[in-house]
């Protein structure tokens, strides 16, 4: 699901009740589109006159860039409130998930059932579940080598380029075949979509698995017809 603003709003006063004792103030939900964070609590500081910092002015940012299961929207927005909690009240922590975070997220998961965690994930594996969520229909072209590899290949939904990436790579020397699907799984929005007469090596088990459910598409050099379920 990718949240609303009236969504991330009604979550946030069912936790607030249920896991703050509804001390939470209410603070501004902004959405976002970042490619860098699922969900971030800022602040900013100020000086007190007695010389200590003083946290005002949140604001809870949810990132509507991915698809997650409605689980791990509530983990993030939960999360975020743990962090709120922390910088409202003026605690101070040993580190950005210190000691008082976990020990307020370990209860939480512990009373509750959650699954909230602590980023440990690598900037790459990041990018990775803030890539591309949305189904969208794309022409795949599972190519199989004659030293028995098999590749593949996401073309542009342009009937000229898949004929011509078709037929083109059909006649390669090293080519055995290739096969035709049409397929909205998710899996392929991380592959380029172009019509160079190239593929990406992929295990034939993965290619089989990422398509099943997937719509054949029958050619004969000359058109191409929308066929039968793989
Ligand atoms: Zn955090």
């Amino acid at each position: 699901m990718i949240p609303t603003i009236p969504y991330i709003e009604q979550k946030f006063d069912e936790f607030n009740q249920l896991m703050f004792e509804g001390k939470l103030p209410k603070l501004p939900i902004v959405l976002s589109n970042a490619k860098t964070f699922l969900g971030k609590c800022v602040c900013k500081q100020r000086m007190r006159k007695d010389g200590t910092l003083e946290n005002y002015d949140f604001k809870l940012r949810i990132n509507t860039r991915c698809d997650l299961p409605e689980q791990e929207v509530e983990d993030t927005i939960i999360h975020e409130m743990i962090h709120y909690y922390i910088c409202v009240n003026q605690l101070k922590d040993s580190s950005a998930h210190g000691k008082l975070f976990l020990h307020f997220m370990n209860a939480i998961n512990e009373k509750f059932g959650r699954h909230i965690t602590v980023s440990f994930k690598s900037s790459s594996e990041q990018k990775e579940q803030l890539a591309d969520k949305r189904p969208r229909y794309h022409v795949i072209a599972v190519v199989k080598f004659r030293n028995g590899r098999t590749g593949i290949k996401v073309l542009p939904r342009i009937v000229d380029r898949i004929l011509n990436y078709y037929i083109n790579v059909s006649a390669a020397r090293d080519v055995e075949s290739v096969k035709l699907y049409m397929s909205n799984n998710i899996f392929f929005n991380r592959y380029p979509n172009s019509s160079a007469l190239n593929a990406v090596f992929l295990e034939e088990s993965v290619i089989t698995q990422q398509l099943a459910g997937a719509e054949k598409m029958e050619c004969d050099g000359r058109q191409i017809v929308r066929g039968r379920r793989n």
